[in-house]
């Protein structure tokens, strides 16, 4: 079976055509590195990480790029409210974008062009497309032409006689004349105090559409097989992106692909980092365990809305629990069995045509979970050699939702064991205590000897007027 997907354009799931048999060029609309991302980030990483991984595991050579808006309105805004550089602020904030994407195991890009690293592409983009008649410069801007862009409107299926009285469509800010209401910006002319480059039109910074049309034809060509983002992109930014390439004379993107955004109170507001909420991620891994994070942001189908709440991260923890506890104890009773992957031929077969369906994660996982129900099954009853093929298969499947509690998170049971080595050191503390308590000092000194050799050291502390006693190991401050 080949991979189906959703095409906002022509708002049907059809089969991915490659350009080039074999390989599959990816771009995704990357972060605006103004603010420390939160969970709503975080889901757009992770649900287009199940479609790089599974070209991958299908096969395919892919070539997959996330883009760094690395200067815009919204962080030179920020900056001028602090002593931080604007350039500061985007690097600072692209670290934790990157680590936000590790700690969640999300596969890093093939390319990662930021904005201004690409200022040469845009200038030389927006020259092509006034040459083709389609934009004109105004006052040290430039604009699209868009009643000369063909097929504008199409991709989010809008009439642009009717967007023309939208006050959303009407950019404003801008130091020149636009001709009609709907044309917007490819390049802004220099303000003042702000940074600027050097181009044919005079100093100024590109609009925020332009460079993505821009980075997607640098690393992927003219035209290129998949372009992805958040539905909320679709309009303007994606209809904008398309309407320049299409000026410019690029066929662009062959297939449209958008997930849903992440929604807090009741699925009524799309998470913006107005909403805060304790939702950036750095809070949130806090509280959650990594992988758990990881399983509740892409279990949801893509194109669904996903509703970030307590109960949906009790639910992951419970459902990714599951899977965790029988692939850490099959692991453990089938030792070196030899695996015979026919036995569990018929789980995988149903694991791939889920994800080949539109990537419908929601099935692949019920194949993954009614795997390890048999598999508990088989481990109850004691059968080795179809145990060693259920959880094959089992972390074969896991593997690619990036979800393996081996393979891939091999450091989670030492965040399991944080509540463990608390009791474990509380009772060597309490006969410590005793010990004094009863002036055997060389059974007293020989129990603190004994903790400090296995690397732990107990520092007394005083809370709320109690005495008590806290561990940490040496070398790591608390
Ligand atoms: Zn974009």
């Amino acid at each position: 079976m080949t991979l189906r997907l959703y095409d906002t354009a022509t708002r049907s799931v059809r089969p991915l055509a490659p350009l080039q048999a074999g390989q599959v060029g990816v771009y995704v609309c990357g972060p605006t590195v103004q603010a420390p991302p939160h969970v709503g980030h975080l889901r757009s990483a992770v649900a287009l990480d199940v479609l790089h991984r599974w070209l991958l595991a299908s096969g395919f050579m892919v070539t997959f790029v996330r883009n760094v808006t690395d200067v815009d309105d919204k962080i030179l805004h920020d900056a001028a409210h602090t002593a931080e550089p604007w350039w500061a602020l985007a690097t600072r904030t692209t670290r934790a974008f990157h680590r936000a994407y590790d700690a969640v195991q999300v596969l890093p890009p093939t390319g990662e062009p930021r904005v201004t690293g690409s200022i040469a592409s845009i200038t030389a983009l927006i020259e092509r497309i006034i040459s083709r008649g389609h934009a004109y410069a105004s006052g040290g801007d430039v604009y699209l032409a868009v009643r000369t862009a063909p097929g504008y409107g199409q991709l989010s299926g809008q009439d642009p006689d009717q967007l023309r009285a939208s006050d959303k469509a009407v950019a404003h800010g801008h130091t020149g004349t636009k001709r009609d209401p709907l044309d917007f910006a490819l390049w802004k002319a220099a303000k003042p105090g702000e940074p600027s480059w050097s181009s044919p039109w005079g100093p100024g910074r590109p609009g925020w559409h332009i460079e993505c049309s821009a980075m997607a034809v640098d690393h992927l060509g003219e035209s290129f097989d998949i372009h992805a983002g958040g539905i909320d992109l679709v309009f303007p930014h994606h209809e904008n992106e398309v309407a320049q390439s299409r000026a410019a004379g690029h066929g662009f993107a062959q297939h449209w692909l958008h997930h849903g955004l992440v929604t807090v109170a009741g699925g009524a507001e799309k998470m913006s980092k107005s909403l805060g909420n304790g939702t950036l991620v750095d809070d949130v891994l806090t509280e959650v365990r990594p992988q758990v994070l990881r399983y509740v942001l892409g279990a949801g189908h893509y194109r669904s809305p996903l509703e970030w709440s307590p109960a949906a991260v009790a639910d992951g923890e419970a459902a990714y629990g599951r899977i965790e506890t029988f692939v850490r104890n099959a692991t453990d009773a089938v030792g070196d069995q030899p695996v015979d992957e026919a036995l569990a031929k018929a789980s995988w077969e149903e694991f791939a045509a889920a994800l080949d369906d539109d990537l419908s994660v929601p099935q692949a996982l019920a194949a993954v979970h009614s795997a390890v129900r048999v598999g508990n099954a088989l481990l109850a009853a004691g059968e080795p050699p179809a145990l060693a093929a259920t959880l094959s298969v089992v972390r074969r499947m896991l593997t690619v939702l990036a979800l393996d509690p081996v393979g891939q998170w091999p450091s989670a049971a030492g965040g399991d064991l944080r509540g463990v080595v608390d009791t474990l050191v509380a009772l060597a503390v309490e006969a410590r205590a005793d010990a004094r308590a009863a002036k055997d000092w060389v059974r007293a000194d020989a129990l603190r000897d004994r903790l400090t050799a296995a690397g732990i050291v107990l520092e007394d502390i005083v809370v709320d007027g109690v005495a008590g006693v806290r561990w940490r190991l040496a070398g790591h401050d608390r």
